[in-house]
């Protein structure tokens, strides 16, 4: 670890010299897949969108496909008869906005390291590698802008979308009586 740290600047070396033991494990991530739901089964949190850390928000994806989920499910107009329908209305509301920030992250953990593939086009990759304030000041806008979702897609607001389209399912198939979720 001191020997990758080497050239860069002394408040990490100092970080590394107090870090004790260093450990290293894989982070793993679930590649976009096509749905949430099958017929009466739901996948939600990591199980569903399980993405890298790098705009931490793995645990916030999981607890806002909760609240949705929840509270749909929590309607008494939900059944065994209609619970299938129900279910496709969380996929609709929560699959694009948590796969949108899997796939932020990721180019998040790439522009932190660097990397020429994900930088912006008009920045100068050996300059911004050797610190030229410009160019990091590109790297820090796209950093900007890949972070701008948190301040989208408020849950309140995906709540209200969805509870829109929950009437229209109750309406299209209602609850039996005879039926329990
Ligand atoms: C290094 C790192 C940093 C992170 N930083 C952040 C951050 O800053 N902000 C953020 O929002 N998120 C962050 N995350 C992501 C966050 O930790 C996860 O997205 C979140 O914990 C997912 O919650 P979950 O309930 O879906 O899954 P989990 O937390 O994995 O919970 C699943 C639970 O199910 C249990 N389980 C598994 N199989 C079974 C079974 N067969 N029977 C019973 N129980 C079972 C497991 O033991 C576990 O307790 C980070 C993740 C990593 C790896």
């Amino acid at each position: 670890m001191k020997e990758y740290v080497n050239d860069w600047e002394d408040d990490l070396h100092i970080i590394v010299e107090n870090a004790g033991e260093v450990t290293k494990w894989a982070i793993s991530q679930v590649r976009p897949l096509p749905q949430f739901v099958d017929a009466k089964v739901a996948l939600l949190g990591d199980s569903a969108h399980a993405m890298v850390p790098y705009i931490g928000a793995g645990a916030g994806q999981a607890i806002e496909d909760a609240f949705i989920l929840g509270r749909l499910l929590a309607s008494p107009l939900v059944s065994r008869n209609n619970v299938a329908n129900v279910l496709k209305v969380y996929e609709d509301i929560r699959k694009p906005i948590s796969q949108d920030a899997a796939s932020r992250s990721l180019k998040m953990g790439y522009l932190m390291e660097l990397h020429p593939d994900y930088l912006p086009e008009d920045a100068d990759v050996d300059k911004v590698k050797a610190g030229d304030h410009v160019q990091l000041e590109k790297v820090a806008n796209a950093m900007q802008d890949v972070w701008s979702f948190h301040s989208t897609n408020m849950p309140g607001e995906c709540w209200e979308r969805a509870s829109e389209m929950l009437v229209q399912i109750l309406e299209a198939v209602p609850r039996k009586d005879e039926d329990d979720v």
